[in-house]
C-alpha cells in the first residue's frame, strides 16, 4: 500500500452536500481531501436537478412555440416545431459540463485535493480509496482523516417485481434519451414522475402516470396538487390515481394495473419510468462496519450534523428527508464550520421545496393543516393570481399564493404557491420565514409592480383584513 495520505478533514461524496462541505472548509484553511467515485457535482448537477430543469426548459420551449403554431392569441404564427432530442441532450450535457467543470475549479482554487475512485470505509479514521476506476491497477490509496464526512448522496429505488433494466428505466436514463419513445408510463406521481412526465408529453410522448395514493403529489395539500392534476388533464397525461402496479406482462410489452380492488387491466407503454422514491446510499463501502445509528437506510444525525460516534459527520441524501439539494449544501457549509472550531446548529426555521411542474408548486414552512395539526392557532389567507397584473401578462393567471401566520402575533409560520414561475418565490418565502418576520412586515414592504412579488404582499394584507385587489 501506498503511504498513507493524512488530512483534517475527508469528504466521502462530491455532490452538492459534499463539494459545498469542502469549499467552505477549503474557505476556512481546514486541509481537505474529497472522494469521488463518479462525476463532481453528485446527482444534483450530472443526474438530478440541473439536467432535468434543462430538459424542462427544452419541452416547455417546444411546447410555447406548438401553442403559437395554432391559433396563437398574442398574434404569433409559427409553423410546427420538431424536436431533435439528440441536439436537446447535447446542450442539457453541454450545461452540465460548464457545471461540473466550475465545482472543480472551485475546489482547486480552495485548495481541496480531489481524489477520483470509490472510497472504502477501514474505520471512522481510515478510509481506502479503490484506484481501478482511474484506470490504475495497484493497491488502494489510503487517507487518514480526523475528521470524516459522509456525503454519499441516495439512488433510485427499484421496484422488487420490475427491476431497472431493458424497458424499465429511472430519472438517469429518461435524462438522456437517444430517441424519444412513442408512449411512456410513469410509475409514481411525485416529484421525479411529475416533472419528468411533463417533459416527455411536452415533446408529444404518449404519458400515463400511475400513483398508488388517490392523488397526485401526495406530499402537498390538495389545494396546491389540484391546479397541477388539470393541467397535467389538459396536456393529455393519463392519470391512474388509487391504482397499485402488478408487474409486466409476460410478453414484457405491457404493465399489469389493479385500481382498488377492480379487475386487472393492461397498459400499452414502449418505456416505463419507475420514480417512486430514492433510498439514502448507506450499503457498498463499509458503512455498516462503523455500526451508526440509523433510521432505516439513513444515517441518523443530530441538530449538528455529528453521527453516532464522534468525528464522524453525514450530511444530504444519506440522513434521509427531505432529499433536497440545498438542504444537503446548508448541511455542508454548517460542518466545515465547526470542524472550524465555531459553534453551529442546522436547525432551518424553513427548508423550501419546489416542484417545477407546469404549473410549479412552492412551499415553506407549515401548511394550514401542519399548524392546526400543532394545535396552534392561526390566520390564513390566499391570493389568487388571476388578480394578479403580472400573472395576466405572462398568460398564467391559474394558482394562489397563500400565507399562514400565527393568529396572537401575526408570526409568519409557512407560505405556500401554486403557479407558472412561482418557484422564484421560494426566496422571499424562505428569507421572511428565516428572520422571524409577521404578516406587517410583508405587508408593508413596497413589492416592485408588476410581479409576482405582489402576490405575496397581497396575501399578507388579506389575512390581516387588508387586501387592495380582491
Ligand atoms: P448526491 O448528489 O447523490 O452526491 C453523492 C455523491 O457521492 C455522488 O457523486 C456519488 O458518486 C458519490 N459517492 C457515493 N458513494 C461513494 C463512495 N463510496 N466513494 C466515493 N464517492 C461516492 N433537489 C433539489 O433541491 N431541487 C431539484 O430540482 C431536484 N431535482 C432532482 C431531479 C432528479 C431527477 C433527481 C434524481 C434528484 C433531484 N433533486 C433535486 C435531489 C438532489 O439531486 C439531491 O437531494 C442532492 O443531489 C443530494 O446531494 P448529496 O450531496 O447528498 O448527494
Ligand atoms: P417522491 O417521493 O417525490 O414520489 C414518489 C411517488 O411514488 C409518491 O407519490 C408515492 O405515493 C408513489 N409511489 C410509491 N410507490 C408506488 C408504487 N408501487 N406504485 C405507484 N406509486 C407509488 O419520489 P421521486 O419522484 O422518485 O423523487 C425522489 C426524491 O428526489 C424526492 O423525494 C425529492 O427529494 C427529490 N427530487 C426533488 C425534486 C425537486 O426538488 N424539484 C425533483 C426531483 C426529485
Amino acid at each position: 500500500m501506498a503511504n498513507p495520505v493524512q488530512t483534517t478533514l475527508l469528504i466521502i461524496g462530491g455532490g452538492p452536500g459534499g463539494y459545498v462541505a469542502a469549499i467552505r472548509a477549503g474557505q476556512l484553511g481546514i486541509p481537505t481531501v474529497l472522494v469521488e467515485a463518479s462525476a463532481l457535482g453528485g446527482t444534483c448537477l450530472n443526474i438530478g436537478c440541473i439536467p432535468s430543469k434543462a430538459l424542462i426548459h427544452v419541452a416547455g420551449q417546444f411546447h410555447e412555440i406548438q401553442a403559437h403554431a395554432g391559433d396563437s392569441a398574442l398574434g404569433i404564427r409559427v409553423g410546427p416545431p420538431e424536436i431533435d432530442i439528440a441536439a436537446s441532450v447535447a446542450w442539457k450535457n453541454s450545461i452540465v459540463k460548464r457545471l461540473t467543470q466550475g465545482v472543480g475549479a472551485l475546489l482547486k482554487k480552495h485548495k481541496v485535493t480531489v481524489i477520483q475512485g470509490r472510497a472504502q470505509i477501514v474505520d471512522g479514521k481510515t478510509v481506502d480509496v479503490d484506484p481501478s476506476l482511474r484506470g490504475k491497477a495497484g493497491a488502494p490509496q489510503r487517507i487518514r482523516c480526523e475528521h470524516l464526512l459522509l456525503a454519499t448522496g441516495s439512488e433510485p429505488v427499484a421496484l422488487p417485481f420490475m427491476p431497472f433494466g431493458g424497458r424499465v428505466i429511472s430519472s438517469t436514463e429518461a435524462l438522456s434519451p437517444k430517441k424519444l419513445p412513442t408512449s411512456l408510463a410513469v410509475v409514481g406521481a411525485g416529484y421525479i414522475g411529475l416533472e419528468l412526465g411533463t417533459v416527455y408529453r411536452k415533446l408529444g410522448v404518449k404519458v400515463d402516470v400511475i400513483e398508488a395514493q388517490d392523488r397526485i403529489l401526495p406530499v402537498y395539500d390538495a389545494d396546491l396538487s389540484r391546479p397541477v392534476a388539470a393541467a397535467l388533464k389538459a396536456l393529455g397525461v393519463g392519470l391512474h390515481l388509487d391504482t397499485r402496479v402488478l408487474g409486466l406482462t409476460d410478453d414484457g410489452k405491457a404493465l399489469r394495473l389493479q385500481k382498488g380492488k377492480a379487475d386487472e387491466i393492461r397498459l400499452e407503454a414502449e418505456q416505463i419510468l419507475v420514480a417512486v422514491g430514492r433510498a439514502p446510499r448507506s450499503r457498498g463501502f463499509g458503512l455498516s462496519s462503523l455500526m451508526l445509528d440509523m433510521d432505516g437506510e439513513a444515517v441518523r444525525v443530530d441538530s449538528r450534523c455529528r453521527t453516532s460516534m464522534q468525528g464522524v459527520w453525514a450530511i444530504g441524501d444519506l440522513t434521509g428527508e427531505p432529499m433536497l439539494a440545498h438542504r444537503a449544501m446548508a448541511q455542508g457549509v454548517c460542518v466545515a464550520e465547526q470542524i472550524a472550531g465555531q459553534t453551529r446548529y442546522f436547525t432551518p426555521e424553513a427548508i423550501p421545496a419546489v416542484c417545477f411542474t407546469d404549473p410549479e408548486v412552492v412551499t415553506a414552512g407549515l401548511s394550514p393543516a401542519q399548524a392546526a395539526k400543532a394545535g396552534i392557532d392561526c390566520l390564513e389567507a390566499s391570493f389568487p393570481l388571476a388578480a394578479n397584473g403580472r400573472a395576466m401578462t405572462l398568460q398564467s393567471t391559474d394558482g394562489f399564493v397563500r400565507v399562514v401566520a400565527r393568529k396572537d402575533n401575526h408570526l409568519l409560520l409557512g407560505w405556500q404557491a401554486v403557479g407558472r414561475g412561482v418557484s422564484e418565490l421560494a426566496a422571499a418565502f424562505g428569507l421572511s420565514l428565516e428572520m422571524g418576520a409577521r404578516l406587517e412586515d410583508v405587508a408593508h414592504t413596497i413589492h416592485a409592480h408588476p410581479t409576482l412579488g405582489e402576490a405575496v404582499q397581497e396575501a399578507a394584507l388579506r389575512a390581516l383584513g387588508q387586501a387592495l385587489h380582491v
